[in-house]
């Protein structure tokens, strides 16, 4: 028995927003969980002080699966981004202080290393495909073994995935959202010129990934798979809008091409029918929002039987707290495919210490206790909350569209 003594909320903004819970148990050993919902932060900061906290309070610190169910059946509102998210928090944080009780890595208590490293995809991105190549050529230079490339659409002034800056992309940067235009149109005709390019100037001994960020119809993004067979991508991703998980089987039946989907989901329920009839090939699926360590290895192991392979989530808004748990999840488990991976800024990465590293193309969660990595509350109390929306989408006649 570990009783826990104190839990609190720590909201910061080190570059952008995010949402930590940290955990203390009578031992004075304390835990690290991210809570970040991108957008929505303060909805998840307020559940987690207003309704969880006070449940913790005393609780076995080591009941991990006992408090997660606790939260899950407990709370009657089952699933949705914010409950799992805050869910998501607590069980980092008791993995967190799991793994320094018992002096070891967290990744060794979910059964020890199952690779060498969790192999990480990078963001090439530019207004031009010649930008994007350069981009491109650059993080294989630097030794990535998988690159995302997402490139500006002629025709529309700005595009999702291009970032104003060479390294760092943050979507969710206004007060109000911004507005963007889109062309589904437009779009297709741009894309496998960017993967032909790509082709040429890379090389095949690199894995080659794109983003369609939830934005055509089924058979629009059977169209698009197919148009990319030729260049072999290691992933089509978000082809379509996933509420429907019956979509999937029409984009399926027209295309080769690989499909990930599902960093929007929160639950194994959102993925269960995309899983079970073989719809997909990677599952997005993140520790943050989907429920924490606990509930991810569920939906892996229910994958593994299908031979689907995780892709997590790991854009700026997974916080270094997500992206160690993420890496000790990855480096545990048989069915891993590869793990996002998007630098953070320096101001996040001095708030959030951390034993992660990379190397090779290869990320590995470093061998310190618990999960490697702490909140500077001192440092974080510097920067205060500011709200930041990510943008919404329109088409060219004004109807609004999914961004
Ligand atoms: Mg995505």
């Amino acid at each position: 028995m570990s009783k826990i003594v104190d839990a609190r909320v720590i909201v910061t903004c080190p570059g952008r927003n995010f949402v930590t819970l940290r955990i203390e148990t009578e031992d004075g050993v304390h835990g690290v969980g991210d809570a970040t919902l991108n957008g929505r932060e303060l909805a998840v900061a307020s559940y987690l002080s207003d309704h969880v906290v006070p449940l913790l309070i005393g609780r076995d610190a080591h009941r991990i699966e006992d408090i997660w169910q606790y939260l899950y059946r407990g709370a009657y509102w089952r699933r949705g981004p914010v409950t799992m998210t805050a869910s998501a928090a607590v069980d980092m944080a008791l993995w967190d202080i799991k793994g320094k009780v018992a002096g070891l890595p967290v990744y060794q208590l979910l059964g020890g290393a199952a690779r060498e490293g969790c192999m990480v995809y990078g963001h090439a991105n530019g207004t031009t495909i010649e930008e994007t190549i350069e981009a491109a050529l650059d993080y294989q230079q630097q030794g990535y073994r998988a690159i995302r490339l997402q490139s500006g659409v002629p025709g529309l002034p700005s595009t999702y995935g291009v970032s104003k800056d060479r390294y760092f992309y943050e979507p969710a940067d206004a007060d109000l959202p911004t507005e963007n235009l889109w062309s589904t149109e437009k779009y297709l005709r741009s894309v496998p010129p960017l993967f032909e390019a790509g082709r040429e100037a890379l090389g095949w001994d690199v894995h080659l990934l794109h983003d369609v960020h939830h934005r055509l119809t089924p058979i629009e993004a059977g169209r698009l798979g197919k148009d990319l067979e030729p260049y072999r991508l290691f992933w089509l991703e978000d082809a379509t809008p996933a509420e429907n998980q019956e979509a999937f089987r029409l984009i399926r039946q027209h295309t080769t091409t690989p499909l990930a989907v599902g960093e929007i989901f929160s639950s194994v329920h959102d993925c269960r029918e995309l899983i079970q009839n073989q719809l997909i090939d990677y599952i997005r699926a993140t520790v943050v929002h989907a429920g924490g360590i606990t509930h991810l290895r569920r939906i892996a192991a229910l994958a593994d039987l299908y031979q689907v392979r995780t892709g997590c989530h790991g854009a700026t808004d997974l916080s270094p707290v997500s992206m160690a748990a993420a890496l000790h999840f990855g480096l545990s488990i048989p069915n891993f495919g590869v793990q996002e991976y998007m630098r953070h800024t320096a101001e996040t990465d001095a708030v959030f210490p951390h034993h992660y590293s990379l190397t090779d193309g290869l990320m590995h969660p470093g061998h310190a206790p618990g999960l490697g990595v702490d909140i500077d509350e001192k440092l974080a109390a510097g920067y205060e909350y500011s709200r930041a929306y990510l943008p919404v989408n329109r088409l060219e006649d004004g109807t609004l569209y999914n961004w």
